[in-house]
């Protein structure tokens, strides 16, 4: 007999996790349906930058949607690791953004003209000024940017305090199963079929990542596709990079532990989670312009992630054709920062019908009209 949930969330990335964490705290049956184990994807292989601003070309509903975010985050983590009892390394100490050219100087100073008249933090620094802001910055930089309010975390560590916050919140997490099939019976969904038998909800939220597309877990055309990020991880001395560190061609964050991780390519290249000797170069090239320090740095690891992308490059978030379907993917670059405000959406969509956000731009029905 298949089991039965109030609502079942399919992929245990920090989408799905932080969902299901918040759906099940407000007294909702919940089952939480991963292949592999919680946070085996992309939210584990990120670089945990939270950048609601740094990155953000243009002031519109995406602009929005990230603000809401970050200031979402200091709550929100304050709760995961209440909840979970672990520590998950945020902090907001900035993030420091190089110009190498007068063309990426000039896409900087377009950027933070609208931010500034809209009262954000940012700060212009002369070269000489960034090199003294942050030592290991040796290269030929044209300019920097400081956005003091930007944070970061570590997010492998929060990707367990989340499974261990679902846990505490009494989510059915069910790892090791992979959902094969949809449900549905005129019109409404019923459940999802899996490798290890069927689960039965009036609610199911399709929240796979970059495998949202896949056929058979969408009765809709739901373009998403992976966008592969390989990252380099060394040992760095310890206060190497008080802040992480981002320009045109490569980033550098370092740990609390000293481990510095530089990135990252974006790459279409299928399901493909592979290290590339060209992407690895590329990589290092760009970090070699902002600093020599990464020359006597010990090699540690590197590893590669798929960033689940739509077309437009905005999220995909809502509710679909079907009754009791939803989604929410397609979070690209910021899927991390994301997580928060996508929860709470979500959780609103599917307790009270409406959200006070406005998410018409992240509609899943925009790629069916
Ligand atoms: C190299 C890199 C650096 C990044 N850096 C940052 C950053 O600094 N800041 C930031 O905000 N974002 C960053 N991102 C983006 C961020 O990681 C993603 O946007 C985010 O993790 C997406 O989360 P998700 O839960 O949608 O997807 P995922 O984490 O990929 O989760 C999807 C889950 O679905 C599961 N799944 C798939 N198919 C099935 C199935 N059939 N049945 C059951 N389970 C299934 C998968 O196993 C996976 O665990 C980065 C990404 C990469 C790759």
């Amino acid at each position: 007999m298949a089991e039965s949930f109030d609502a079942l969330i399919l992929g245990g990335g920090i989408i799905g996790a932080s969902l299901a964490e918040e759906l099940s705290r407000h007294g909702r049956h919940v089952a939480l349906i991963e292949r592999d184990r919680i946070g085996a994807e992309a939210s584990t292989a990120a670089a945990g930058i939270l950048s609601s601003q740094a990155d953000v070309a243009q002031p519109d509903a995406f602009f929005d949607l990230c603000q809401a975010s970050r200031k979402m985050y200091p709550r929100w983590i304050e709760h995961v690791q209440r909840r979970s009892g672990l520590s998950v390394g945020y902090s907001v100490d900035g993030v420091l953004h190089v110009a190498m050219n007068s063309k990426e100087e000039k896409l900087l100073d377009k950027r933070i003209r609208w931010q500034l008249k809209r009262g954000l933090k940012v700060t212009r620094l002369s070269p000489r000024e960034a090199k003294r802001f942050n030592a290991a910055i040796d290269g030929r930089i044209k300019r920097a940017y400081f956005f003091p309010t930007e944070a970061q975390i570590d997010n492998a560590l929060l990707m367990a305090a989340l499974g261990a916050a679902c846990q505490k919140a009494g989510v059915e997490t069910r790892e090791g199963v992979t959902a094969t099939r949809l449900r549905m019976e005129g019109g409404e969904i019923k459940g999802v079929d899996t490798d290890r038998g069927a689960f039965d909800a009036p609610i199911v939220v399709n929240c796979l990542g970059s495998w949202a597309g896949v056929e058979g877990l969408t009765p809709q055309p739901l373009p998403v596709v992976p966008i592969r990020g390989q990252m380099l991880v060394f040992d760095g001395p310890k206060g190497s990079f008080r802040t992480p560190v981002i320009g045109e061609r490569a980033y550098a964050i370092q740990r609390r532990d000293g481990r510095v991780l530089v990135g990252s390519t974006l790459e279409p290249a299928g399901f493909h989670k592979a290290l590339t000797l060209g992407g690895m170069h590329e990589i290092l090239c760009g970090l070699r312009h902002i600093t020599s320090a990464v020359n006597n740095w010990t090699y540690l690891t590197a590893w590669a992630g798929l960033r689940p992308c739509a077309p437009d490059k905005l999220p995909v978030m809502g509710q679909t054709s079907v009754k009791g379907l939803y989604v929410a993917t397609g979070h690209y670059r910021h899927g991390i920062l994301l997580a928060p405000v996508t929860a709470h959406i979500l959780t609103e969509l599917i307790l009270n019908g409406r959200t006070g956000f406005d998410i018409e731009p992240f509609s899943p029905l925009r790629f069916t009209k």
